[in-house]
């Protein structure tokens, strides 16, 4: 039999009537049979997510030795889910006195964290009439805080096939030193996934608020088309870049067991959402580029000298500088006689910059050292890229018709992206330009 795993997000859990919708849609197909929620989101937009308050609560016990102002309103969200899911049998009140005690014992921010994940995952197993399995029991970090694979895949796959049917809560599982230890904000997309590779499943479905992924930012394109298919490589580009409706790491276990993910929308789901695939089941969309994203604020640090390229140790002598500095560099586009560094300007403030050219001055002696500041961003990413002959001319000729200056190159070695530098004052326009020469205009001519 087919088997889904449903990751659920916090707006699609926010309040009893749509942990409702929820379970209707999970009811909807029999291959629905392991199920990761979050906690509970917002239910409006000046709203406070559960995790928010529960870190909160952390804070108060820090600070006055109890929670219990804090904890008041996570009381009224949860009684008020259960009483609207018509739970009235459902002893919450027992279940959250016991978190709120254990919250002051643990004293842990994780631990408090995870509770929203917790107490949501216990009212949906009761509402579907399916067992709760505890992701302290399955998941586990290793001693560098990283997922152990090994631990904890065999475990999940007994465990949740003994039970044929489980909810899980989202975000949390056990730490080298046995206590609760959450990923990183917005992480049950992981633990989603984590579960979708332990069972096998055929598809990891992620149910949040919006129908898939679009082309680029709605609020720089006025409707942009949404990607019907992406493959896991260029939304791994796309979300590095800056776009966002996944957590970032959340495609690794699944792309190691070649599961597709589709994003779904719990407030349409008959819309087909977006499908997101292993690079050998990728089917071409037709399009040249399925994506562009981007980001501000970069500095571009230029160096020339002459030979560089056969003065053996040159970039490893700058890169040691930046690892020495603890600075991260984006991209480092090179030449016969050039190198480029593309570092996020926030690394280099406070007189990091200063510090950092002075460094590679006294190491390197370029002939040539320039900044450039205030740099955007903007990667196209796309399968057809690598084999439409001109993508790259289409690319150029479209900034230049619309006036803007192109500071950097930067191509992937995959050939599936071109990310061009740019003033930050033309960031939108650029990505406006792209997106009329690669998807108005393909598709007015067909
Ligand atoms: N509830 C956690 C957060 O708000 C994790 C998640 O929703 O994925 O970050």
């Amino acid at each position: 039999m087919s088997l889904k795993v449903c990751k659920f997000g916090g707006s699609s859990l926010a309040d009893g009537n749509n942990i409702s919708r929820v379970t209707e849609i999970i009811g909807s197909e029999p291959a629905r049979r392991f199920v990761v929620v979050s906690a509970p989101g917002k239910r409006y937009s000046d709203d406070t997510k559960v995790t928010d308050l529960l870190y909160a609560c952390y804070q108060e016990c820090v600070e006055k030795g109890s929670c219990a102002d804090t904890f008041q309103k996570i009381r009224r969200r949860f009684h008020s889910i259960v009483s609207e899911l018509g739970m009235e049998t459902f002893d919450i009140e027992s279940i959250l006195n016991e978190t709120e005690r254990a919250i002051e014992e643990n004293k842990s921010a994780d631990f408090t964290a995870s509770r929203g994940e917790y107490l949501n995952a216990r009212i949906v197993a009761a509402k579907l009439g399916w067992a709760f399995v505890d992701a302290k029991d399955i998941i586990f970090f290793d001693k560098n805080g990283r997922f152990d694979e090994s631990r904890s895949y065999p475990l999940i796959e007994k465990t949740l096939s003994a039970s044929g049917c489980a909810v899980v809560p989202g975000f949390y599982g056990t730490g080298a030193d046995g206590k609760i230890k959450t990923f990183s904000r917005g992480g049950s997309d992981i633990s989603g996934s984590i579960v979708a590779r332990a069972m096998n499943a055929d598809v990891y479905e992620n149910w949040t608020d919006v129908s898939g992924f679009l082309a680029c930012d709605p609020r720089i394109v006025d409707k942009p088309e949404k990607i019907e298919t992406i493959s896991f490589k260029e939304l791994r580009e796309l979300s590095y870049m800056g776009a966002n409706v996944l957590h970032a790491d959340s495609i690794f276990p699944v792309r190691k067991g070649d599961i597709p993910i589709r994003i779904k929308n719990t407030f349409r789901p008959q819309d087909s959402g977006t499908l997101i695939l292993p690079s050998k089941k990728y089917v071409k969309s037709g399009n040249i580029v399925t994506g562009i994203a981007g980001k501000k604020d970069f500095t571009v640090i230029f160096l020339e000298k002459s030979m560089m390229n056969s003065e053996v140790g040159f970039a490893r002598k700058v890169l040691s500088i930046l690892e020495q500095d603890n600075i991260n560099f984006e991209h480092m586009p090179s030449g016969i006689d050039t190198l480029s560094l593309v570092i996020e300007s926030k690394y280099l403030a406070n007189g990091m910059l200063d510090k950092l050219l002075e460094q590679i001055q006294a190491a390197v002696h370029p002939d040539y050292l320039r900044v450039l500041e205030n740099i955007a961003l903007v990667a196209t990413v796309g399968h057809g890229m690598a084999s439409n002959v001109g993508t790259s001319a289409r690319l150029f000729t479209a900034l230049s018709d619309a006036g803007i200056n192109i500071r950097m190159i930067d191509q992937g070695s995959s050939e599936i992206n071109i990310i061009v530098g740019i003033d930050n004052a033309d960031y939108e326009k650029c990505i406006r330009a792209i997106y009329a020469e690669f998807f108005r205009k393909d598709k007015a001519a067909i």
